[in-house]
């Protein structure tokens, strides 16, 4: 999608500060953490939000999470513990609308989330 901030990083038009990259996934760090790791982990294909996920999408769905759990490693973050989420739509706090997840680690997370 032409217009999508986060195909802009996967066509390299943005260069985001790139953690960790396969032939399907991209993480990079976000611009604005909110932790002192926090890398968001995106599908390369355009995909709004999770209401548009299609059964074809499930592995790519799981590709996210594989991601995260070797970005976690790299960061030195995967024993202490680190969050994982998917935020859609307005009232989950979605403001960019190309799938992605979120990885938090290297503080204490607190709950319920605000
Ligand atoms: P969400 O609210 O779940 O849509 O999250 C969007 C995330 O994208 C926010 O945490 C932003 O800080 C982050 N973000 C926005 N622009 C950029 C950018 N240019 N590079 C990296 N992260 C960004
Ligand atoms: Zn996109």
């Amino acid at each position: 999608m032409s217009d999508c901030l986060f195909c802009k990083m996967v066509t390299g038009e943005i260069a985001p500060d790139v953690v960790y990259e396969d032939d399907d996934v991209l993480a990079f760090r976000d611009i604005n953490p909110q932790a002192p790791t926090h890398v968001l982990i995106v599908p390369k294909r355009h995909i709004s939000t999770l209401n548009d996920l299609e059964p074809d999408d499930a592995r790519l769905i799981g590709q996210l999470s594989l991601a995260a759990a070797k970005v976690a490693a790299q960061e030195g973050v995967a024993d202490a513990g680190y969050r994982t989420l998917i935020n859609t739509n307005r009232e989950g706090g979605q403001v960019v609308f190309h799938i992605h997840m979120h990885l938090m680690g290297g503080r204490r997370m607190g709950w319920p989330p605000g």
